[in-house]
């Protein structure tokens, strides 16, 4: 199940490494272009608060963190750097519209983590097109353009991860967002820890929405997203969690399976 953990100078599982955002040179101000792993859509949100929403994705390439079980090497881990692609806004942009025919819909930023991508400018300029945005992000990496957003999806990574949570920077994430945009936390669970950590983090931030979600155990090898998932042990898992959370009477708690996965497996560009 570990992944990310041999060839080269690829970061390690459960290593943080700020410094070294997937081994090149961090995008700067002086340097307003983004570093994309892949743009698609529109297809459906498949997780979490917006779930079932017409999206178009931007996924950024790099990431500061190497979860255990991370379903998006190919845009966090330095040996795929090659598949990245260091964009304009304006050709971002292009993009986006190109794909949604210049019918405003939901941008979903993801990635890797978006947070380290100079994101800013491309919000203004869908906002003044009438799209809407919504990032997620682990929440290690703070902006002050979180509130600009229309929804910021906070995924801090439970113990399974092998990561530790940065509490001062997430809470510094949520003071960023200035209340401004919708923020919820979303939460991957795959054992007994994973879910009292999940339960410690709501009970941290008491006004955020919780969406919970089973994790995928047999996440996509990098060129391997014919992989079959183990639909049956996610949907055990799932069936679990439903259970914990009702017998605990968590009712605040949204449980939610990964659409995307029941549908198109480790699919990528779905
Ligand atoms: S934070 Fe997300 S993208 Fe980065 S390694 Fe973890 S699961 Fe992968």
């Amino acid at each position: 199940m570990v992944q990310g953990t041999s060839a080269g100078n690829r970061g390690r599982a459960g290593e943080r490494n700020p410094e070294n955002l997937g081994g090149i040179p961090a995008v700067t101000d002086m340097h307003p272009a983004i570093r994309v792993s892949e743009i698609f859509g529109p297809t459906v949100q498949g997780e979490g608060v917006l779930i079932g929403l017409p999206t178009v994705f931007i996924r950024t390439g790099g990431c500061d963190y190497r979860c255990s079980w991370c379903d998006s090497l190919h845009a966090v881990d330095n040996q795929f750097r090659y598949q990245w692609k260091m964009m304009t806004i304006d050709a971002v942009w292009q993009s986006v519209v190109a794909l949604s025919g210049g019918r405003p819909v939901m941008v979903s930023l993801s990635g890797g983590n978006p947070a380290i991508q100079p994101l800013d400018a491309l919000i203004e300029r869908g906002h003044g097109e009438g799209y809407r945005f919504a990032l997620e992000t682990q929440g290690s990496v703070v902006r002050d353009w979180f509130a600009d957003l229309d929804v910021l999806v906070l995924s801090p990574k439970p113990p399974s991860s092998e990561m530790s949570t940065d509490w001062a920077a997430f809470e510094a994430c949520i003071e960023a967002a200035q209340e401004k945009p919708q923020v919820v936390l979303k939460l991957v669970v795959f054992d007994e820890r994973d879910y009292d950590y999940a339960k410690g983090t709501a009970a941290r931030f008491p006004r955020l929405p919780v969406y919970l979600q089973p994790g995928n155990h047999t996440p996509p090898r990098p060129g391997d997203e014919g992989a079959p998932v183990d639909l049956e042990g996610i949907m055990k898992r799932m069936e679990w969690l439903v259970e914990k959370v009702t017998r605990d009477k968590w009712f605040e708690a949204r449980v939610l399976p990964q659409l995307h996965v029941m549908l198109w497996g480790n699919r990528r560009g779905v």
